[in-house]
């Protein structure tokens, strides 16, 4: 075993440490026990990041139209496009648009270039898609962008308000603190404020299950409520902010009868009011928010209603209490910090403040400096589409996948005249429209920082050498920089040169003005710069010979970072969402991501134990709402909308109401036929933030009229070898096979002895059998429409077909997942095939519960029911199911309600 390198998991903003390790060759993944964030413990995706590395599906060589270039040819060609362009049209014609993945030394060197040496603004970032809402909340609010507290905080509360979170799914590792808190302490509160009954909802006290859009509602409701009930720090809101009169008198007017806020919420009055009490005569509370929060046309206010609450019962900048915005992206904050975003400059400076103008241009000795503000995302892709801007380099995203409206910028991209797209993966949706594509080094074999949602600023470290011509996208784009004639200012030689000057910037001319401040990393030698530990900024020049120390709270004795060092109530008078339901789409959509996956799919779709926890694309709705629209659970359902339409399989989990369904975001062109959610969404924004309103669209679900359905499984398989026959697709990896879920329009069954032929053929072709000899076996019961084939090799089952006119009659997907993964199978298995169903009961383990150690649904059910297992222990000491990443465990804990309560047991259709 090589010594294990620390390095940072490179998915969610919880930014848990990772030891990594090499063993024979392979690479070992632990949690680092000495990483403040994790303290040893990883989620299912952080668990599984070793199968998601090595070459495969890697992008290899730079090629310029589609043909392999060296580096050289493809840099110079991209300085030249993008210098005649400029020259040909202004600088405004040009933008990158880069990510929430890219590490902060990344991100400098990229927002130097554009707003320094090339003059614009135009570049912004993914993570314009999920926090730009709580950035501009806190600059309202705090004149910075700072998140006062820390992780801590959730442990050390008496209350944790989750807003808007799927804490137990999108940020595993803070869920778990909390769980092992409230263990600790049984009288920890837990409230959650969500549409959805999400696996969250498994530990809460409360749960208010709000309508979509109608938080504003809820906490000018709560700041009205706390002063009338005279739950008021007068000497904080005193001596420490401004403006309470303003936010008061807006929240009693529109807020202040309770009743009004249950009717808008859709809540009843008692839980509202218990949610109120609760929050009155609790000081240590948090309230921690996120996407549910930000991603709404809305989103600032909703963020400074929280925000509100806060400061007036003084509840921020102390152990335990505060407004907490946890972050999507591992380094979602480093590039707020780099100035990443098309409003900032560099440093939290403002680009349109002359003063931080001058301050960056001074410091980075540039010819020129961005004076006005940039394009934000949406704004920037329809700016492509209308020709205004004529280059754009994309940077470790995919937004013809993850923006709304996403048809519309599949279109901008096959208008614009040069797009060059730096990825580690060479097949995504938005690769495909690259004129210039550039291999990017990936997780594992970069270096560098990443700042996590409290303010930790780690090392990611390299362990790998990049597979074929990648580099580190830093490189990319000093080399591009250079041949733009920008040299001097972008001889870098390594990442630590890019980030002690990062850090010293963030001194520059600092004073104390502003929040963001780690000129204490400036003198960092490569050395230092190896062996930085995890540390929260501000990071301030120690004394001689001291070792830089972070800070773990900032908002600390009530000091702001206005120009007035006081908190600012803002008044948020509440509104509803920009669109609204009609009778041509009544429902609301409703957009997240799952437990297992990552964005587009891009890295954890290659880990086959991610795959099977909620395989396919699928809209959820209310069983009732199903039922109105004509599908049954199972079933492929048609979701549109104004801007687009896909096709999903449906699910009527009990997680939503009624009027609401919700999508996952993960599913692109390149492992699905007809399911990128982006192409639903609606591509309003808040005016202030410029985040986009992913969680509510108004949609509508139709039946999609498919004749047949089928699960195909084989070893080896273009998705081309489907066409024309299979309507629908979904690729799922499994190890050392592929899965298919595929639907067909044209009729399988009842056919004449030619058609019957023909489909023979068809299914031997898709199975790569040779012939139909004895290693070809088939069943067909053509009256009750199921066609069933398998190509054997020796003992080996090497490729298999289900078909049937009903979704409910194809056989479980972890039965044959287990058929696949054996080296022989026996007679069993073999009658099995041919019967559509294991021949031992004990062969269908159910739905996937537990993805590390692959526990399904029917074994722990099993488990619980025959050993009258109680809790989620002894279920992980009969199983191992929940003892190592703990993902599972709100699903197990579900199971354990709805043994001990049937009637808690919602309907559930795993898919
Ligand atoms: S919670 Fe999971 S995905 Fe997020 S950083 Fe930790 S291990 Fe990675």
């Amino acid at each position: 075993m090589t010594p294990a390198v620390r390095t940072t998991c490179p998915y969610c903003g919880v930014g848990c440490g990772v030891l990594a390790s090499q063993k024979y060759g392979k690479v070992q993944i632990a949690g680092d026990p000495a990483h403040p964030a994790n303290q040893g413990r990883l989620c299912s995706k952080g668990s599984a990041l070793a199968e998601t590395l090595g070459p495969e599906d890697r992008l290899l060589y730079p090629s310029i139209r589609g043909q392999r270039a060296s580096w050289n040819e493809a840099l110079t060609h991209v300085a030249d496009g993008f210098s005649r362009i400029i020259r040909e049209h202004g600088r405004e014609a040009v933008a990158f648009y880069v990510s929430g993945q890219l590490l902060t030394e990344d991100y400098y060197v990229a927002n130097k270039l554009m707003k320094g040496f090339i003059g614009t603004a135009n570049i912004d970032t993914n993570s314009r898609l999920c926090m730009a809402s709580a950035v501009a909340g806190h600059k309202r609010a705090f004149g910075a962008d700072i998140v006062p507290g820390c992780y801590e905080d959730l442990e050390l509360a008496d209350l944790i308000v989750l807003v808007g979170s799927n804490t137990a799914w999108c940020h595993p590792i803070l869920f778990q603190r909390i769980m092992k808190a409230r263990e600790q302490r049984p009288n920890l509160k837990i409230v959650v404020i969500d549409p959805r009954r999400t696996p969250t909802c498994e530990i809460a006290s409360l749960h208010l299950p709000v309508r979509a859009g109608s938080d504003v509602w809820l906490f000018a409701g709560l700041l009205s409520y706390l002063h009338e009930q005279g739950h008021i720090d007068s000497a904080f809101v005193a001596h420490h902010t401004t403006s309470a009169s303003d936010a008061l008198a807006v929240a009693h007017a529109q807020a202040g009868d309770i009743e009004v806020v249950a009717r808008e919420c859709g809540v009843d009055v008692a839980r509202i009011r218990e949610f109120y009490e609760l929050f009155s005569r609790t000081e240590c509370t948090i309230t921690a928010f996120s996407q549910g929060v930000n991603q709404s046309s809305a989103g600032t206010d909703k963020v400074n209603s929280i925000i509100n609450c806060h400061l007036l019962t003084g509840r921020i900048g102390k152990p335990g209490m505060g407004p907490f915005s946890v972050t999507g992206q591992p380094n979602a904050m480093g590039g707020r910090e780099a100035g990443g975003m098309a409003n900032m400059l560099a440093a939290h400076m403002d680009v349109t403040n002359a003063e931080s103008q001058g301050t960056v241009q001074t410091f980075w000795n540039s010819p020129t400096i961005a004076t006005g503000l940039g394009l934000k995302a949406v704004d920037l892709f329809e700016a492509i589409h209308d020709g205004r801007i004529k280059a754009v380099w994309i940077m470790a995203t995919n937004p013809v996948v993850s923006l709304p409206e996403a048809d519309r910028v599949r279109e901008a991209l096959e208008r614009c005249e040069l797009v060059v797209v730096s990825d580690c993966v060479a097949k995504t949706d938005t690769m495909a429209y690259a004129h210039v594509s550039l291999p990017a080094a990936g997780w594992g074999e970069k270096d560098g920082t990443v700042t996590n949602s409290e303010r930790r600023i780690s090392r990611q470290r390299a362990f790998l050498p990049p597979p074929g011509e990648a580099k580190p996208d830093w490189w990319i784009v000093c080399e591009v920089a250079r041949r733009m004639g920008f040299g001097a200012a972008f001889d870098f030689e390594s990442p630590r040169d890019v980030f002690v000057e990062h850090a010293a910037l963030s001194g520059f001319r600092n004073y104390g003005t502003r929040a963001f401040d780690i000129g204490g990393l400036a003198e960092l030698t490569r050395a230092d710069y190896d062996a930085l530990e995890p540390i929260q900024w501000p990071v301030f020049a120690p004394p001689r010979a001291a070792l830089p120390k972070g800070t773990p709270r900032l908002a600390v004795n009530g000091r702001f970072y206005h120009p007035d060092g006081r908190a600012h109530f803002i008044a948020t008078p509440p509104r509803g969402p920009a669109n609204r339901t009609d009778d041509e789409f009544p429902l609301i959509l409703n957009t997240g991501r799952i437990r297992d996956q990552w964005h587009t799919m891009t890295r954890t779709g290659r880990a086959p134990r991610l795959s099977d926890h909620l395989a396919e694309p699928y809209v959820d709705m209310h069983a009732q709402d199903a039922l109105t629209a004509g599908v049954r659970s199972g079933e492929l359902a048609r979701v549109s909308t104004r801007w687009g339409s896909i096709v999903a399989r449906l699910r009527t989990s009990g997680e939503l109401a009624r009027g609401a369904i919700f999508v996952p975001i993960h599913w692109s062109a390149a492992n699905s036929s007809d399911a990128r959610v982006g192409a639903l969404v609606n591509p309003v924004v808040d005016a202030i933030s410029g985040e986009p309103e992913f969680k509510h669209t108004p949609a509508r679900v139709e039946p999609m009229r498919v004749e047949w359905y089928g699960a195909l499984y084989v070893r080896d398989h273009p998705d081309s070898a489907l066409a024309p026959d299979v309507t629908w697709w979904t690729r799922i990896r499994g190890n050392d096979f592929l899965r298919y879920e595929i639907a067909g329009r044209e009729k399988l069954f009842s056919l004449g002895d030619a058609a019957r032929a023909q489909r023979e053929d068809w299914v031997r072709k898709l199975l790569g059998a040779p012939a139909k000899d004895s290693s070809y076996v088939d069943y067909e019961d053509a009256a009750s429409g199921l066609y069933r084939a398998a190509h054997i090799s020796g003992d080996r089952l090497v490729a298999c077909v289900f078909l049937s006119v009903r979704p409910d009659m194809l056989p479980s997907r972890e039965w044959l997942v287990g058929l696949l993964s054996k080296r022989r199978i026996d007679d069993n298995d073999r009658g099995g095939l041919l019967a559509g169903r294991p021949i031992t009961s004990t062969a269908d383990t159910g739905p996937l519960v537990c993805s590390c150690f692959r526990v399904g649904r029917a074994t722990l059910a099993n488990a619980i029911q025959c050993h009258g297992l109680e809790t989620a222990a002894q279920v992980g000491e009969r199983t191992r199911a929940g003892t190592n990443c703990g993902s599972c465990l709100p699903e197990i804990s579900a199971l354990l309600a709805g043994r001990r309560n049937p009637s808690k047991e919602e309907e559930s259709s795993e898919i």
